[in-house]
């Protein structure tokens, strides 16, 4: 989707699925540079971050939202009485990074969710490559920044040690 603020010191929010199967990530390659990134994407303006976290991973990663489990990352969240309104998930991890050449940035809120399935298909105009990257194939790749690799690898300790309990 398009950026929704395109002008210097504006901020766009977006949000990123960190998927984890069976001890791996998956990244795509991005449709035009050679950036490898998780699906993510605008909150569009009529949309939660757990909308458009759900459609993010269906357009490039072809994953239902029946095939994901969002982990839970923030057990400190208070759960209060709401009435008009709704708790909305907690991020495992919130940044801020300028996009392109308009100066503006964007405000990410990455999730973590476990897939049952590694079956990507990408929505049609999407990138058709990808793959599912172990935390130490990750150490050696760089088609990605780094935020994104300790992400990757953040997920796939959190809910390999999660299994472990
Ligand atoms: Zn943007």
């Amino acid at each position: 989707m398009a950026h929704i603020h395109t002008r210097k010191g504006e901020f766009d929010f977006t949000v990123s699925g960190i998927l984890v199967h069976e001890g791996r990530t998956l990244l795509l390659k991005h449709k035009f540079l050679p950036l490898w990134t998780p699906p993510a994407g605008h909150i569009e303006l009529d949309e939660t971050p757990e909308v458009a976290l759900y459609r993010e991973i269906k357009e490039e990663a072809g994953i239902d939202r029946k095939d994901l489990t969002l982990l839970s990352t923030n057990n400190d969240m208070p759960q209060f009485d709401r009435q008009r309104s709704s708790a909305v998930p907690t991020p495992f991890d919130i940044e801020s990074h300028p996009i392109g050449d308009d100066g503006h940035q964007h405000i990410d809120l990455g999730y973590i969710l476990e897939s049952a399935t590694d079956s990507v298909r990408p929505a049609d105009g999407e990138s058709q490559e990808f793959k599912w990257f172990t935390h130490d194939e990750l150490d050696l790749f760089t088609n990605a920044p780094i935020s994104i690799i300790k992400r990757g690898q953040y997920a796939i300790q959190l809910i390999n040690g999660r299994k472990e309990q």
